[in-house]
Formats: structure tokens, C-alpha cells, sequence
């Protein structure tokens, strides 16, 4: 990979965006043929064929279902976890973790989280609520 960072730390996943002053989004792609909407972002249309896809970027939605599991997340702490289903809009639906239980209907942000240690961490993402004040940078 030309692209390497050479930087310590963990680097952010194929699908998420981190820019330098923090903020966080998932990278998704429209089709310029078909119009479909892929997430993660894709080189070439399922539906199509077309490798004529624009790039987009997708930071909140809306908390569709939600649950919690006790079974242990490899690279997490806590004994239990908070799943949710986001809409992002454009029928684009995703799913991840969040810090606290939300019910469907609340506004929520993409939002950071370290997964695993070592030179097997990396940035992935998770949802916490749109309104809190320590998002204020994402
Ligand atoms: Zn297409």
C-alpha cells in the first residue's frame, strides 16, 4: 500500500473517514448509473456493473432497533453492549455499537471507538447521541 501511515496508534477502518480535527463518518458511495446507494463504499455497483461511484459521507441518523447484549465484544470493556440499527438516510441502514442503551427515535452521531490492542487496533466506528456535549468535536 502506498498510503501507509506511518504514525503509532490505531489506524481507522476501510469504511470509516477520521479527519484530522476529529471528525467522523462513514464512507458510503452512490452509483452515477443506477442511483443506488452502497455502504461501505464499493469500487464497482453490485446492481450494475458501473465503477462510476461518487463518494459520500455519512455522520448521523436516527436510531431505528436496539439492543443490548451481555456476550463479550473481542477489544471492549464492559460486560454489556449496547447494539443499534441507524438510518443514515437514502436507505442506508447501519449497525454498531453505542455507550448507552437508545431507543429508536434518537438522533445519534458517528462516532470513534478503539477496537483491540496492540498492532491489531483500529478505529472503528460506534453511535452516541447527536445532542451530547462531549461529541462536540466529531
Ligand atoms: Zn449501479
Amino acid at each position: 500500500m502506498a498510503d501507509q501511515v506511518t504514525g503509532t496508534g490505531p489506524r481507522p477502518a476501510t469504511w470509516l473517514s477520521v479527519d484530522p480535527a476529529g471528525a467522523t463518518a462513514l464512507r458510503a458511495a452512490r452509483c452515477g448509473t443506477c442511483g443506488r446507494r452502497h455502504l461501505p463504499a464499493r469500487d464497482r455497483c453490485p446492481w450494475c456493473g458501473s465503477d462510476e461511484l461518487a463518494p459520500e459521507l455519512r455522520s448521523s441518523g436516527t436510531v431505528v432497533a436496539a439492543t443490548t447484549t451481555m456476550l463479550p465484544v473481542p477489544g471492549t470493556a464492559g460486560p454489556f453492549h449496547s447494539v443499534v440499527l441507524v438510518d443514515l438516510g437514502d436507505d442506508l441502514v447501519a449497525a454498531g455499537q453505542a455507550d448507552e442503551e437508545l431507543e429508536p427515535g434518537t438522533l445519534v452521531a458517528v462516532a470513534p471507538v478503539a477496537i483491540g490492542s496492540g498492532d491489531e487496533a483500529v478505529i472503528a466506528h460506534s453511535f452516541v447521541r447527536a445532542d451530547r456535549e462531549d461529541n462536540a468535536h466529531a
